[in-house]
């Protein structure tokens, strides 16, 4: 069983939510996933790993940035794009639920 190395974050590998990823081998990236992770009481082991809810997308590529103390950062930074989007998706939502509920 292995415990997700970000703090805060209390995901265990067991229990199958989310993915591991382990610390890069590349020195640079392990350094940037360290620096990212905020974490200097502790240095990542070989057996440190950082669950997939801190990569966009859950994709080791993406290196981890989303932590709980970025969140509202995140947010407040996705929320205007969001804004403009939630308005025409309600209506092709329905459309398409109409579709579907037509057929029989
Ligand atoms: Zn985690
Ligand atoms: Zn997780």
């Amino acid at each position: 069983m292995v415990n997700c190395f970000v703090p805060n974050c209390n995901h265990y590998s067991e229990t199958k939510v989310c993915n591991f990823f382990r610390f890069p081998a590349n020195k640079l990236l392990k350094l940037k996933w360290t620096q990212n992770i905020r974490r200097s009481d502790r240095c990542p082991s070989v057996n440190s790993q950082v669950c997939s809810c801190h990569f966009i997308d859950g994709l080791k590529e993406n290196n981890p940035t989303i932590f709980s103390w970025n969140k509202e950062k995140k947010f407040l930074f996705v929320s205007p794009e969001k804004k403009n989007k939630r308005k025409p998706k309600p209506t092709s939502k329905t459309v398409v639920a109409n579709e579907e509920e037509l057929p029989d």
